[in-house]
């Protein structure tokens, strides 16, 4: 049983090396439609794979961590990450290019990390992250499994320790803590049903 919740968000990139100059060598913003897949092949005493309520602050604050936000690819011209970090208070630094494919995997990794590091209480077994859709405009989209987001050899590195998000961005986050806690393996608990 796969379930599925929808969130929104508006962010400004370059994908360097595309050949689509337009794309390559401008700012430009897309407005982009994410879809977040949970399965599991159990229902738990609710007879839900999971109340997303479990989960639902953490993600929300991630995907909203890139909204109206500027996405940097640390390898590009640091002149360039110099000025937009400069004139813009919300920017996140990727260790990747900013495509639509890898803000998939970006969100993957570290969606699957919360999901593998919430308590569950109420009888949920085998909850899993299925895949992350990322549309970025109105008529393509890309979707991540986990052997995409996990296939560092050919798809490129992403080590969640190279994401930066800006102070502005980071001061919006429910918990000022959520990056530490997903990187340090921290645990994740709904207060309200402890
Ligand atoms: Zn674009």
């Amino acid at each position: 049983m796969i379930i599925r919740k929808e969130y929104n968000f508006e962010n400004a990139h370059i994908v360097r090396e595309c050949s689509t100059l337009r794309c390559s060598q401008n700012i430009h913003g897309h407005s982009y439609r994410v879809e977040i897949k949970i399965e599991s092949n159990f229902l738990d005493n609710a007879g839900m794979v999971l109340d997303f309520g479990l989960i639902k602050i953490s993600i929300k604050d991630i995907i909203e961590s890139f909204d109206h936000s500027i996405t940097l690819w640390s390898k590009d011209d640091q002149e360039y990450i110099k000025f937009a970090k400069k004139f813009n208070q919300r920017y996140v630094v990727l260790p990747v290019n900013p495509s639509v494919e890898q803000f998939c995997r970006v969100f993957f990794l570290a969606i699957d990390r919360i999901l593998e590091q919430t308590k569950f209480i109420n009888g949920e077994k085998n909850v899993k992250l299925h895949s992350i859709i990322v549309h970025e405009t109105a008529t393509g989209y890309a979707e991540c499994f986990r052997e995409d987001a996990y296939n560092f050899e050919n798809m490129g590195e992403i080590d969640l320790k190279d994401v930066e998000f800006s102070s502005a961005i980071k001061n919006d986050w429910k918990d000022k803590n959520l990056w530490n806690k997903i990187l340090n393996n921290g645990v994740f608990i709904n207060p309200k049903s402890v």
